[in-house]
């Protein structure tokens, strides 16, 4: 790197190809020398610096995830434990007793029911959340709600990029007390810049974790879009899961049409890795272990037939115990103890990262350091690791004649993995 011109700054990682587009860069520069850009041809947002501002000061690259983080270091310093001990005794099954909420949100709108008891009782002022404007209804961007009106308007999950470097700017700039929700990135990359910086550190007093497997780029919303015959030009807005659980993506057209397109028509393009961003495919981190409170969808057995949605709660030490359980008590969320072995079982990430370890660099990919252990990867690790790196140089041609074929030929695989191997076929 030493021919880098600002060798402190996030070059590096831009170097390395390991930018996972969360915007903390653009928020922490003291030099205004950054700023996030969509890049048209991978659909994702990358950070632009002006090497003329920059100080080389390091500051972005010091809060940036892109580069790696020591999760367990992380995790003894806010919660004084490693996973998976640390949350033998605080998992749980949960929904908002606000029935509406439920149904509109993506598992059991607990995020929004959440963040709405944390504005209510004066815990905070404000939240940082991902919002999709009516401007720009394909592309959502992080925001500080300050209304449970806000909050509403944000719920569900956002499969695309979602950059949160002006909402950090705002936490910043703004004395006030914040919660943020969340990827696993950008709480990774809260947490590191407020480290660095106190001011941050002060202000955010609750951490919401949503738990990531992995996003989409703008190109597979795009094209998902053009095989339902929709010009994306023409939308107005975007709802990726809504209206019950495990829902549809929902969308209306300046036109007049209204398209409903359920999970499983869609997933494929995501789940089996067409249009992953390469760094989703060497993260580790899918609980979002720096949060206070993790939340994921609760893909249990025994709640199959709940078309309503309940969400997987972890919750992790004394600021988000306290919290969760006063808004158990105050009513606003109904919620059920869950054994932490069954929320481990679909913790495949981290458990399979080995698989990646061993593959990836051989085919040249740089891969972030994380210092954690990784316990042995499962066998069908390794077939998910090539079959994503396949199907992300796939999915890249943007050509339904290629994507098609493979999309139907992996999910075949997939389907005859599960008969033959059942529950240990999980990708997590
Ligand atoms: C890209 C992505 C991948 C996911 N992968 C998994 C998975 O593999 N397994 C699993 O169990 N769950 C996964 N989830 C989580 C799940 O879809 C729900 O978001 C979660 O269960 C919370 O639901 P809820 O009803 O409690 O939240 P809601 O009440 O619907 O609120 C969701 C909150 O998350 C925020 N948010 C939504 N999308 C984003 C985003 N892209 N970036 C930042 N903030 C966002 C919203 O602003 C809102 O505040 C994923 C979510 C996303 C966005
Ligand atoms: S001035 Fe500092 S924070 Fe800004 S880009 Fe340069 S190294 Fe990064
Ligand atoms: S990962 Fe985040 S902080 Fe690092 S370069 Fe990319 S946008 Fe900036
Ligand atoms: S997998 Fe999720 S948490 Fe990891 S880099 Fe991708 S979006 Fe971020």
């Amino acid at each position: 790197m030493a021919n880098l011109k600002a060798p402190k700054s996030i070059l590096v990682t831009l170097r390395q190809k390991l930018c996972c587009g969360c915007g903390i860069c653009q928020a922490v520069c003291p030099a205004g020398a950054i700023k996030m850009q969509i890049d048209p041809q991978k659909g994702i947002y990358l950070p632009k610096l002006n090497e003329a501002l920059c100080q080389n000061c390091g500051k972005c690259l010091k809060a940036c995830p892109g580069t790696g983080i020591n999760l367990d270091e992380y995790t003894e310093s806010l919660f004084g434990g490693k996973s998976p001990f640390l949350i033998k005794n605080s998992c749980y099954t949960a929904f908002s007793s606000d029935s509406l909420q439920r149904h509109l949100s993506t598992s059991g709108g607990i995020a929004t029911t959440l963040l709405a008891y944390a504005l209510e009782t004066g815990l905070i002022d404000g939240a940082l959340v991902s919002i999709a404007p009516p401007f720009s209804p394909l592309t959502p961007t992080g925001f500080i709600a300050r209304t449970a009106e806000e909050l509403k308007q944000a719920a569900g999950s956002k499969y695309c990029p979602v950059a949160a470097n002006t909402a950090i700017s705002e936490i910043a700039a703004r004395p006030g007390r914040y919660a943020v929700a969340g990827l696993p990135c950008h709480i990774q990359a809260i947490r590191k810049a407020e480290r660095q910086n106190p001011v941050l550190q002060e202000r955010i007093v609750l951490h919401l974790g949503i738990v990531c497997s992995s996003t989409m780029s703008f190109k597979g919303t795009e094209y998902i879009l053009k095989k339902q015959g929709i010009n994306k030009d023409s939308v107005t807005s975007l709802s990726y899961r809504t209206n019950g659980w495990p829902g549809n993506m929902r969308l209306e057209t300046c036109g007049g049409t209204t398209l409903r397109l359920p999970l499983k028509a869609y997933h494929p393009y995501h789940g089996h890795g067409f249009f992953t961003p390469r760094r989703c495919l060497i993260c580790n981190d899918q609980l979002n272990e720096l949060a206070d409170i993790s939340l994921g969808d609760a893909w249990l057995k025994e709640l199959e037939n709940d078309h309503e949605g309940t969400s997987a709660v972890i919750v992790r030490g004394s600021t988000g115990q306290g919290f969760y359980q006063s808004a158990v008590k105050n009513g606003c969320i109904k919620s059920q103890p869950l054994a932490a072995k069954r929320v481990m079982e679909w913790r495949n990430k981290r458990q399979d990262y080995a698989a990646k370890k061993a593959v990836l660099p051989l085919l040249g990919w740089k891969l972030p350091e994380y210092p954690a252990p990784h316990p042995p990867a499962r066998r069908i690790a390794y077939l998910y690791t090539i079959e994503q790196v396949i199907n992300y140089h796939l999915g890249r041609t943007n050509s339904s004649l290629i994507i098609e074929p493979a999309k139907h030929f992996w999910t075949g695989l997939s389907g005859l993995a599960e008969r033959l191997i059942g529950k240990r076929a999980s990708r997590g």
